[in-house]
């Protein structure tokens, strides 16, 4: 029996597609190779035909919509525009990113559709023709696998950097531009203005290098010196949640199950003792090196290097050889 093709939902803003999209891309291409069928990239949008092209690289077929109505995020719109696509063409799964977009639209068109859905899953795999999935529960203790009940279509949110974008084709996919199939803006909600962070905020998922600090820390007073080692590796400062609860640093700097996922090229954790609700933030970055001054601390588990000394010691040794370095000693 011919399976249907799988759906990946690209994620873009400002007019650029979005990390998810091509780890999405990357799961989907090995997903679909297994089941001998097609990796449809589905991009809604106006004016994306540049991106349509982008995606081509990386999927069998793209399937564009374009129109002043998907200007912007709507999730009414995007619902209805899926829907129409998942009835047309039948994918046996749409993936979605587990992002603010992709929860807003993902669980309300399965209802729509009666389709089974699976959240946040951070694998996936077809078993005898149905979806298995690896989601966390209690808070990220646990992973459970499951499986879907039987169906000819899922649904499912992919979790940010749950999957490395990878190397594959190009596909010089074909691309195929389809009707708009909604005629008018949703009712039920309007797009008002995108609230970008104000100037000079820090979008630690967007850094390289990670100087995060956690409770070891002791004092606010003692933050300038983790904002000085950060400084002269070119990084940004992230911390553990004890130090956003007491207020020294900004809720957008908290890495974690309750804070941001990051993957940054260097993660330097400090005085952090490695709590799950942490790791799961940051256990994908390239090289993660910790400063702990206990050595059965859990995130030298997780750690590259690891230096068992105190902060106090280290930090400051680090920035004189780093100034030393740089000729600024
Ligand atoms: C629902 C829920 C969600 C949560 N979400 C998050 C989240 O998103 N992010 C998060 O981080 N936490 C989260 N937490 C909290 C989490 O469980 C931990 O309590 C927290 O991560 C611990 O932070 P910490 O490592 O900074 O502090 P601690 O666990 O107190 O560790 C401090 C570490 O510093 C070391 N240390 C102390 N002094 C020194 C020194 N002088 N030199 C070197 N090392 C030193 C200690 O050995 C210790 O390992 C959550 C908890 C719950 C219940």
């Amino acid at each position: 029996m011919m399976v249907g093709p799988i759906f990946v939902l690209a994620e873009h803003r400002a007019g650029e597609l979005r990390d998810i999209t091509f780890e999405m891309l990357t799961k989907g291409h090995e997903l679909a190779e297994g089941l001998g069928t097609e990796l449809v990239a589905i991009l809604l949008g106006h004016e994306v035909d540049g991106m349509a092209q982008e995606l081509a690289k990386w999927a069998n077929r793209v399937l564009y919509v374009s129109d002043p109505l998907l200007k912007n995020f709507n999730a009414d719109a995007y619902q209805a525009v899926l829907a129409h696509l998942i009835g047309e063409r039948k994918p046996i799964l749409t993936m979605i990113g587990h992002t603010a977009y992709g929860i807003d639209v993902a669980p309300s068109l399965a209802v729509q559709l009666g389709l089974p859905i699976a959240t946040d899953c951070l694998d996936l795999c077809f078993e005898d023709g149905r979806l298995c999935v690896v989601r966390q529960v209690y808070g990220g203790k646990v992973n459970v696998r499951a499986r879907l009940k039987e169906a000819s279509s899922y649904i499912v949110t992919v979790r940010q950097a749950a999957f490395q974008p990878g190397e594959y084709g190009p596909l010089s996919g074909e691309v195929e531009r389809v009707e708009c199939p909604i005629k008018e803006e949703p009712k039920g909600r309007k797009f008002i203005g995108i609230v970008t962070p104000p100037p000079g905020a820090v979008d630690i998922t967007a850094a390289d290098v990670i100087v995060s600090v956690g409770r070891g820390i002791r004092d606010k007073e003692n933050i300038p010196m983790i904002e000085e080692l950060a400084e002269l590796l070119g990084g940004v400062v992230a911390c553990s949640r004890p130090i956003v609860d007491k207020g020294w640093l900004p809720k957008d700097r908290q890495v974690g199950s309750s804070g941001k996922t990051v993957k940054p090229k260097l993660y330097l954790a400090i005085g952090i003792s490695g709590a799950f609700q942490h790791v799961v933030g940051m256990k994908d970055s390239e090289l993660i090196i910790a400063i702990n001054k206990d050595p059965k601390a859990p995130i030298f588990r997780f750690s590259d290097y690891g230096i068992v000394d105190d902060l106090f010691k280290v930090v400051p040794e680090l920035i004189k050889q780093l100034k030393e370095i740089k000729g600024q000693a």
